[in-house]
Parts: C-alpha cells; structure tokens; sequence
C-alpha cells in the first residue's frame, strides 16, 4: 500500500481534524527540542480517547507502518523524532490532557498521558497535596513522556524517579490492544510487574496513555543553604551529615563546580555572587516540611554550622527570605542556559555509586587533560542521587566544529570511565536515538538479549520506535 493510500486510512478510520497529512502541518512535529535531530513522517495522529490511539496502533501493525509516540519533546536524546523514514506516523498525545480524578483519602491522581507535569503539580497542590515528580521542562514536558522516560528531577533524592511514583498505567499495545493497568493499588503481588516495562520504554513497546500517580502531603515550608566545597570528596561527607540529621526532610542536594558559577555570573542576568569570593565548588541543598518554618530553619542552621565545624564546608549561606531561596536556586537553575550561552558544548547525563563520585572525577579529568588537552570542564547534578551533568565545552581558541570533529572521542573516554567506575551512561534522559550505540556496546550481552525478547514478543513487527533503545 502507498504511503497516500494508507495516510487516507487514518483520515477515513479517525477524521481529518485528528490526522494531518500534508507537509506543512506535520513540519512542526519532525524535529527534536535541541534541533539535533530531523526525520520525515506521512502522517501526524492526535487522538482526543484512548480508542482512538487503538485504531491508530492496528491499523499500523497491520501495514507495517513505524509509529513515533510523542509528548511534550522536551526529551534530550532524539526519541521523540522520526527517522528519515517517509512511512512514519507521530503519534502525539497532546489532546490526551484530562485529570481524571485526584483522591485525597487514597493520595492518588490519575491523568491521560498527555496532560503538562506543571499542571498536574498545580492540580495537586490546589488539592492540598503535593506531585514530587519536578524537572526545570515541567511546564512543556508530559506525563507521558515522564513517565516513559522514567524522568528525574530535583527531589529524587527524597521521593524516588518516576517509576517509583506510578501505581498504574493504561497503555495501547502495538497490536491495539489494550493494557488496563490503570489501578491504584499501593500493594499487588500478582504476578511479574508489568507496567514497569512500559516505565522507561522511550515509546519502543506501546503507547502510554493515562497514569495513575502516588501523592504525598504538601512540604510548602522550604530552606536552602549554599555551602561552598573544597572537593567532591568534602561534598560527599557533608551530604552523609545532611541525610543523618535530616532524613526525610532532605529534599535536593545539587551539586556545581565553581566554573559553573563563573559562567552563570557571566551570561545569566539577575543572579549574584553569593560569598565574597570564589570556591572550587558548591552544593545547593534543600530542606522541605509540612509545617514549621523556625524549626526548619533551625534545624538547616545547626547542622550546617557542625559541617562547618567539623570541615565539611568552606562557607555557607543560609536563605533568610523566599527571595534569596529562589536567587540561591537560579544559580543552579541558570547553569544549561549560560552554558548553552558559552558555546558549543557535549552533554553527558550520566550516574555512578554516589561513593565513587571523587575518585570517577579524578580519574576523568585525569584522562580527559591528557587526551584533549584545555578542554573545559562544567560539572552539576543531582549529586544526591549520583547524578551528573558531566558536560564538557571546547579549548580556548579550537574551532567551533571542536564538537563535530573531537565529540565522538570524547564521549568514548568519558562514558569509559563511567563504565569502569560501575556507573551508568544515561542517569535520567534516556537512550533515544543519541545514546544508542554506545547503550549496545555497553550494556550486559544477557540484559540486552531479554530486552529484545520482550520487545519481540510485545511488538512482533517491530514498529513501535523503531531506531530508538534497541
Ligand atoms: C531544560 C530541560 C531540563 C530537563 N531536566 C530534566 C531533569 O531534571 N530530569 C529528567 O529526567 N529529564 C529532564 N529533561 C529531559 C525531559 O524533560 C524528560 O526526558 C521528559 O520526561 C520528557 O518528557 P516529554 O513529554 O517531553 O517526552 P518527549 O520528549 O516527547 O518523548 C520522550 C520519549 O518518550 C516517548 N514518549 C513520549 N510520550 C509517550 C507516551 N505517552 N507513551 C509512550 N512513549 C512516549 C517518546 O517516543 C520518546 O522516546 C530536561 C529537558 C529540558 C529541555
């Protein structure tokens, strides 16, 4: 069947108004959210019910058509776009975006794929309760895609990924069938967990369309203190001092290096230097509670004041005011901005026993001068949960194609090193089409070999994604 003939298909199985064919309304669905990646596509499909999702799901297995599921395409790694292939359906779930109900007894919200996570932590907290799930993309990116990349965030440490965070999930299967796992259940041993192969599955076994969420009570009281650090070494100790004292309450614990710092005070406006002077590098923690700010506070005051005692910490400043809670913040927020500011530059979203945090960094840097000499170092992350943004920007006076032509290289030292430090190459955003080569090269020959068992026996034909993971 010709690409038009079944394009007319969908149109006659789902209506005009639901796919698009020609090319100027599809254009704006080809392409990822940092332009690294373009592909071609003959249809784009919204379905406003998850039957309709159906149709479109058997339809395609039955012609042997690829289908790209997409949400909100904040993703980092190219998932979210079709390849060159001119068969392709995008397969958006933006119209998919009712709540379909918040329990306040059970603390739970159930949501169509489609809804935006900022609405869905506004639902919440209008509620009186509070989604963790929280990623600086929240106001664009969808449950749905969270929920099938198994997104981070900022308060992992304290409630977990994604995955810990879904009671259930409905999802269409590529044969249309579908999977009605939408139940809130906290407790259900019956069996192999099954929506947890969905939960991180980058759209490459079936389509998510509604979820089933786990909320908690609201933690509106905040404290945040600044430490600066010698080393990642010294961030490690005062991050074992900080869970000890503070358990639960223990929200963020971010960590930038001090050329971080430098390239924020440099390109971001309305941030300010926040000690006199400059320090190798800096934590940024986070202590939320439900209720009693003074307590809170004191609380953030004495154990960092025994930190800076016991030489867990060089400096510290502790937020006095909402405003310098958020200015304290903007200044890990901003790094992606100023860097993107800086230059072309590689990302490395990685994660590693947080232990081995100091000694991976050594060894990295170690490798990485001897190799490249002059390239630049800006390290950030969730460094509470082992989290890294390990990215790297180009030598003083080296082309501006440095990326294109040292990239590769580049990326096999460091992902190298994570891998000899027992760490994983791909911490929060997936694998998608960017990670893709170094995934298979990297990952145990028998977990990969049941993966693609199960994607087999999901997705016989193969057309869920098709490029993307496996
Ligand atoms: C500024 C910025 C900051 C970010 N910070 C973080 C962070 O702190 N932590 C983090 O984890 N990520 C972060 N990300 C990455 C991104 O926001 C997450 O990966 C997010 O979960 C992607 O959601 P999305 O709706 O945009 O998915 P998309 O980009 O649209 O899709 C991502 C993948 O999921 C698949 N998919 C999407 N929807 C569905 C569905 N309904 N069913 C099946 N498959 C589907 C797609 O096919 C694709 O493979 C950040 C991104 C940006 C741009």
């Amino acid at each position: 069947m010709s690409s038009t003939d079944f394009a007319q298909r969908l149109v006659q199985a789902l209506g005009p108004d639901t796919v698009a064919t020609a090319e100027q309304d599809i254009a704006p669905w080809l392409s990822d959210w940092r332009g690294l990646y373009n592909g071609r596509a003959q249809a784009v499909v919204r379905p406003r019910r998850t039957e309709e999702v159906a149709t479109c799901l058997a339809l395609c297995q039955q012609a042997g058509v690829p289908v790209v599921p997409r949400g909100g395409n904040t993703g980092l790694c190219g998932g979210a776009t079709p390849d060159q292939g001119a068969a392709n359906v995008v397969l958006s779930l933006d119209r998919m975006n009712a709540v379909r109900g918040i329990d306040t007894i059970a603390n739970t919200l159930v949501a169509e794929a489609g809804c935006i996570l900022g609405n869905l932590r506004r639902a919440a907290q209008d509620a009186g309760r509070l989604l963790p799930l929280s990623l600086a993309a929240e106001d664009s990116s969808q449950i749905g895609g969270n929920v099938a990349t198994n997104a981070g965030g900022v308060n992992v440490v304290r409630y977990g990924m994604a995955r810990e965070l879904v009671l259930g999930l409905e999802a269409v299967l590529p044969t249309g069938e579908v999977f009605h796992g939408l139940r809130t259940l906290r407790k259900d041993n019956t069996g192999y967990d099954l929506k947890q192969l969905l939960i991180g599955s980058e759209g490459t076994l079936g389509v998510i369309t509604a979820v089933a969420l786990r909320l908690f009570p609201r933690a509106d009281v905040r404290s945040v203190v600044l430490a600066a650090v010698e080393s990642p070494a010294q961030a490690l100790r005062l991050f074992e001092l900080l869970y000890a004292k503070c358990g639960a309450r223990l929200q963020a614990f971010e960590y930038f290096s001090g050329d971080c710092l430098d390239l924020v005070l440099t390109h971001a406006e309305g941030v300010q230097e926040p000690f006199g002077q400059r320090y190798p590098a800096y934590v940024l923690v986070e202590l939320a509670d439900s209720a009693d700010d003074a307590a809170l506070n004191a609380l953030l005051e004495s154990v960092i004041g025994q930190a800076l005692e016991d030489e867990l910490c060089l400096d510290a400043v502790v937020s006095a005011s909402l405003a310098q809670l958020q200015g304290l913040w903007k200044l890990r927020e901003e790094i992606s901005e100023a860097q993107r500011a800086d230059g072309p530059h590689l990302k490395h979203d990685v994660s590693l026993p947080i232990e081995r945090i100091p000694d991976f960094m050594a060894s990295a840097q170690a490798r990485l001068q001897a190799q490249f000499s002059g390239i630049r170092p800006f390290i950030f992350g969730h460094f509470g949960d082992g989290n890294l943004h390990y990215n790297l920007s180009r030598p003083a006076g080296a082309p501006r194609d440095w990326a294109a032509t040292q990239g590769a290289a580049i990326t096999d030292a460091v992902l190298d090193e994570v891998n000899r430090y027992g760490g994983s190459i791909s911490a929060e955003h997936g694998i998608g089409q960017l990670k893709r080569d170094h995934f298979l090269h990297s990952k145990d020959p028998l977990e990969l070999r049941l993966m693609r068992e199960i994607k087999r026996l999901v997705d016989p034909a193969g057309i869920m994604n098709p490029g993307k993971l496996l």
